[in-house]
Order: C-alpha cells, then sequence, then structure tokens
C-alpha cells in the first residue's frame, strides 16, 4: 500500500477530517488528527446536519458507522416549516401522511462523538492549533500553538474556512457570495423562547421574505440555533458598529434589516444566548484548480467553502474523505502524488457542479421570489 509506514497527519477534527481518519485507519493507516478545541468535551456549536445517502451517508456506512448513526440521528428533525415573514405556515411536513426522513438531521456533537469513538485511542491530539507547516525532508513538520510539534510524510488539511495551510497548496481565494449570516441560539427552547419553540415544532423553519431568510432548526439538547441570512457588504460585520455581544444591540439591528416581520421573530434575539456569530457567506471560485504536491492536500471547507444553503458543506468533506481514503489505500496509483491527484481532480469537478447548485439557491433564496422558489421545490 502506497502509504504503509508512512505517517499521516490530519489537521482539523470536523467531520471532514475525523471521517478521513477513520477510513484510514480502517484500512491499517498510520493517522494523527491535530484539533484546535481543548479536549473532545468541548461544546460543538452550529447548525444540525442533514446528511445525504449518496455522500454523508455513504461515507459513514463505508466507515461501519451506520448502526452509530441510526442509533444518533433524530427522527422527525428534518420536518420543514416554510413560512413568510408574518409567520404564516405555507408548507409544512407534518400535514403531509407518512412524512418520510429522506435527509436524517443529526446534531454537530453527537456525529463529532460517533466518529471519535470510531478511531483508536489518542489518534486525535487535541489542543493543537496548527500555527505553521514547514517542509522538513520529504515530510512536514506541524508547529502548534501550544509549543509543540510533530512530523509528518503527508498531511491532510481538514482546518475548515479559514484554512492555515490552503494557501501552502493554492493562492486562490474564496470571493464574498453577498449574504451575510447572523448565527445565535437559544438554550432550553421551550421554556426560553415557547413562541418559537412551537412554531419549530421539533423540525426546522424556513422564514423567507423581503429577500432575506431566517432558518431555525431544533436540536437534541433543547436549544435551538437559527441564522439569519440578508444582503450585506463583505465587511459589514465589522463597519456596522453592532456589539454582538449584546442581545439590545442586535435585536435593534433585526428590527431595522428585517422592518415588517412578524414581532414574534423577537424573542429569538431577546432570549439568544450571547453572543452571536455573524458570518460572511464566502465561496470558492468554480473553476479553481492548481497543481497537485507530492504530500500535502486538503478535504472539506478548506478546499471547497461555499454558502450553507444547499445543505451540501458536511456531505461534501465526508465524501472527499472516503474518496481521498480509497485513493491513498489503492493499489492503482504508482506513488502518494498521483494519488492525491486522482482525489483533487473528481473533488474538484464535483465541487463545480454542487457550488454552481448552491451558489443559485444562494441567490434564489434571497431573491424577490424567494419564498415561492423555495414553496415549489417542495411541493413537488
Ligand atoms: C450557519 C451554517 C449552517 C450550515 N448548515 C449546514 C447544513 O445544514 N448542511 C451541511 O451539509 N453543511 C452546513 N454548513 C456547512 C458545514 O458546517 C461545513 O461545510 C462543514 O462543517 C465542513 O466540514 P469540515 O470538516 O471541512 O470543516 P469544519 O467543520 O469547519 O471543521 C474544521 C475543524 O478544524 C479545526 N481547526 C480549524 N483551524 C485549525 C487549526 N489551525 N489547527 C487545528 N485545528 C483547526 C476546527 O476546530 C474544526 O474542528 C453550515 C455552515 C454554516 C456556517
Amino acid at each position: 500500500m502506497l502509504i504503509t509506514n508512512k505517517q499521516i497527519a490530519i489537521v482539523g477534527g470536523g467531520p471532514g477530517g475525523l471521517t478521513l481518519a477513520r477510513l484510514l485507519q480502517q484500512r491499517g493507516a498510520n493517522v494523527n488528527v491535530y484539533e484546535r478545541d481543548v479536549n473532545k468535551d468541548v461544546r460543538v456549536q452550529g447548525a444540525t446536519l442533514d446528511l445525504h445517502d449518496d455522500s454523508g451517508l455513504l461515507a459513514l456506512q463505508e466507515a461501519g458507522l451506520t448502526d452509530a448513526f441510526n442509533a444518533n440521528f433524530r427522527p422527525g428533525a428534518d420536518k420543514t416549516r416554510i413560512v413568510d415573514k408574518h409567520a404564516t405556515i405555507l408548507y409544512d411536513d407534518d400535514t403531509k401522511e407518512n412524512h418520510e426522513t429522506s435527509r436524517p438531521e443529526i446534531d454537530r456533537g453527537p456525529l463529532r462523538k460517533i466518529l471519535l469513538e470510531s478511531l483508536q485511542p489518542d489518534t486525535v491530539v487535541w489542543d493543537s492549533y496548527l500555527l505553521s507547516l514547514l517542509p522538513v525532508g520529504d515530510g512536514w513538520k506541524l508547529d502548534f500553538q501550544n509549543g509543540t510539534s510533530a512530523l509528518a510524510d503527508i498531511v491532510i488539511a481538514a482546518d475548515g474556512a479559514n484554512s492555515k495551510i490552503r494557501p501552502l497548496i493554492t493562492p486562490i481565494k474564496p470571493f464574498y457570495s453577498g449574504i451575510t449570516v447572523v448565527e445565535g441560539k437559544v438554550y432550553d427552547s421551550a421554556t426560553t423562547a415557547p413562541g418559537i419553540h412551537t412554531l419549530l415544532n421539533g423540525g426546522k423553519i424556513f422564514a423567507i421574505s423581503d429577500e432575506k431568510t431566517l432558518i431555525v432548526s431544533s436540536k437534541g439538547d433543547g436549544s435551538l440555533v437559527f441564522y439569519t441570512g440578508s444582503k450585506t457588504d463583505e465587511n459589514w460585520a465589522h463597519t456596522s458598529g453592532i456589539d454582538f455581544n449584546d442581545n439590545a444591540q442586535v435585536l435593534a439591528w433585526f428590527q431595522r434589516e428585517f422592518a415588517g416581520w412578524d414581532s414574534s421573530w423577537l424573542e429569538l434575539f431577546e432570549k439568544a444566548d450571547a453572543p452571536f456569530i455573524p458570518r460572511p457567506q464566502y465561496c470558492m471560485p468554480l473553476d479553481q484548480h492548481w497543481n497537485t504536491l507530492p504530500n500535502l492536500t486538503m478535504l472539506g471547507d478548506a478546499a471547497h467553502l461555499m454558502p450553507p444553503y444547499a445543505g451540501e458543506g458536511v456531505n461534501m468533506a465526508m465524501l472527499d474523505a472516503l474518496e481521498l481514503s480509497k485513493c491513498l489505500t489503492s493499489s492503482e496509483f504508482p506513488d502518494v502524488q498521483t494519488a492525491i491527484a486522482k482525489y483533487e481532480k473528481q473533488m474538484l469537478v464535483r465541487f463545480a457542479e454542487i457550488g454552481g447548485i448552491t451558489l443559485e439557491q444562494t441567490a434564489s433564496l434571497h431573491s424577490q421570489n424567494g419564498l415561492a422558489n423555495m414553496l415549489s421545490m417542495f411541493d413537488k
């Protein structure tokens, strides 16, 4: 096998990096994952994830983790309500007979736990924030913020949107999509935000009007997460002067920016556990490409960051992991560089397609016809 006796370092223990570690370990590779979180118990924030049959679920199946997934996903959490700015329900999965879970939802925390528990002990080196990666001989030296360092023959960047490693592979930068998200969370939503909790009904809400979106998801721990989407300048989060630690300031912004939206939405902003996180949404150029390096590559958001509106980011990260693990452990290739080249070619072709769909979806939801466009997708 190409990677026999090679030390592989995966930087980033998100869904992409951990899936890759599992798949490589199954095939006998020597792998470590270097993750900046201080330990496995750090609360994993963020919106819930729906996994798709031909990508995220396929990777879990190949990783032998389908049973673990089935024990941890949340049946019914994919139930969708599409509403307008007045919170009037225009589409409701719950009224459809025999609603079937086609895209099962799992919270990020349980997904991370499943993947972590599938790894050999001490595979993940916590509290390892990568500061720099330097070529040493035929391999790499990784230097971490905590003063430690490590050596590896092959490095895979799975360190997400602001990858420290990507610039060593390509100078290509993401472009701003025009949409900025403001993300918030409400703990114990049944008592803290009962109005929205009731509307949420254990599933998801897509509120769309006036070229703006507000997406709310229930989580298994009784909390909810939400994110607004609106058209702003790229640097709005800084230039707006809003203190995102201050509920009153963010509430006032929502009332201005989403003027005319129903007052029932306000409890999200009043009751959220600050800080809110402003996230300008970037996308990598769809035609990006680079010359494959001998022993360094990337996957997931590091490789092909895109806005969240097609729900593909985590699925693509996990499919990258599957394809990269197959290439690195195949007997088809003469060397690691050729194996990586095959993986990168497939990954870039896929991203050109999925990224294009994602950008169309992003524009469609934030257009004057956003609500009608969303309804037409669900009413088929
Ligand atoms: C608001 C929002 C909603 C979303 N909704 C969905 C959805 O519904 N469905 C979907 O498929 N996708 C969704 N996404 C996208 C999805 O979250 C990402 O595409 C996915 O998490 C990418 O996985 P990854 O493993 O590549 O990177 P990440 O999940 O970002 O993981 C990167 C890991 O690397 C670690 N790390 C970062 N830098 C360093 C460093 N220097 N050293 C060491 N470790 C480091 C991080 O701590 C993290 O654990 C959403 C994104 C956002 C912002």
